[in-house]
């Protein structure tokens, strides 16, 4: 049994009007979902992927309108790894986030930037055989498009061996040293690495919530055994819509999930039509009409490029 890489990553934005503006417009991905935060339905839950809404190309933002600036400590994500095909990728969005007013830091393999919340990213040049996941923008160069989630980087305190029984035991993560691990699937791999800090962060915009391997949909009750069997307090089974989930926290305090592939972002929309109409989970249907009149309305930028094609 294998985890197949990472499912999604999800953050909290202060600003989701502004969250589709950077990463549906700036940087090119598709707005494959708008619905609500299942546990806190007043709140939007937005994911952003590739054409599909594949796992291992899913950024997904809960909205805490109006709410305050965190700041990555020990037991949290501080920065995500996107793949680009090539150095001419990396020329290419330092001058496309210039342009747009981002500031951005270039290096022979690497160009980092923070988004309109203040996480920080690195574009790094994938070379090393993850099936690319793009999505179509009419500014943005299919060479040059974002092609998944490369990597992820935390911070903790302890040392990286806090959780390498974890990792490498339990959850099938190659220790590659040096606190770094590997994840390898049948179809994608990700890289996942730790930085020792003694700064205390604190949630709030610009900050991780959480990190989801992928499970095939057959091993994820096995998952939930496994992970329970290692000592870990891990959640039952919850049914997102969109996949099934399990939740526990590994030792260093970062919140883990474990996904399944099925049923995907088609299964209340049309496969044309991901992300432009707000959709509820069953169990929050009776609240539309209010959520609909309390949530900042949202356009999918893709309902004007689809009416103009
Ligand atoms: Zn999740």
């Amino acid at each position: 049994m294998k985890l197949e890489g990472m499912h999604h990553i999800t953050m909290i934005t202060g600003d989701a009007e502004r969250n589709v503006e950077f990463y549906a417009d700036v940087l090119g991905l598709r707005l494959v979902k708008k619905t609500v935060n299942f546990d806190a339905p007043e709140a939007y839950h937005l994911y952003f992927g590739d054409e599909a809404g594949s796992p291992g190309s899913l950024l997904t933002w809960f909205e805490f309108a109006g709410g305050r600036r965190g700041r990555a400590g020990a037991g949290m994500i501080h920065t995500i790894q996107l793949a680009v095909a090539s150095g001419a990728s990396l020329d290419f969005w330092a001058e496309r986030l210039a342009t747009k007013g981002y500031a951005r830091e270039r290096d022979e393999r690497s160009l980092s930037f923070e988004d309109c919340d203040g996480l920080r990213f690195e574009l790094v040049v994938a070379d090393d055989g993850n099936p690319p996941l793009r999505a179509w923008h009419p500014e943005v160069p299919t060479d040059h498009a974002i092609l998944g989630i490369e990597g992820a980087r935390a911070y903790v305190a302890e040392g990286p061996e806090a959780d390498r029984d974890l990792l490498a035991g339990t959850l099938g993560f190659d220790d590659v040293g040096n606190g770094e691990y590997r994840l390898e699937g049948e179809a994608r791999h990700f890289r996942w690495g730790y930085d020792i800090t003694g700064q205390r962060g604190f949630p709030g915009a610009g900050t991780v919530h959480h990190i989801a391997w992928h499970s095939r949909d057959e091993d994820h009750v096995a998952w939930q055994e496994r992970v329970a069997q290692a000592g870990m307090q891990v959640t039952p089974v919850i049914d997102r819509d969109y996949f099934r989930s399990i939740y526990f926290r590994q030792p260093q305090g970062i919140l883990f999930e474990i996904a399944t592939t099925s049923p995907g972002f088609a299964v209340d929309e049309d496969s044309e039509r991901l992300g432009e109409e707000l959709r509820l989970p069953k169990q929050h249907e009776h609240l539309r009409a209010l959520l609909e009149h309390r949530l900042t309305p949202l356009t999918n930028p893709r309902i004007a490029l689809r009416q103009e094609a």
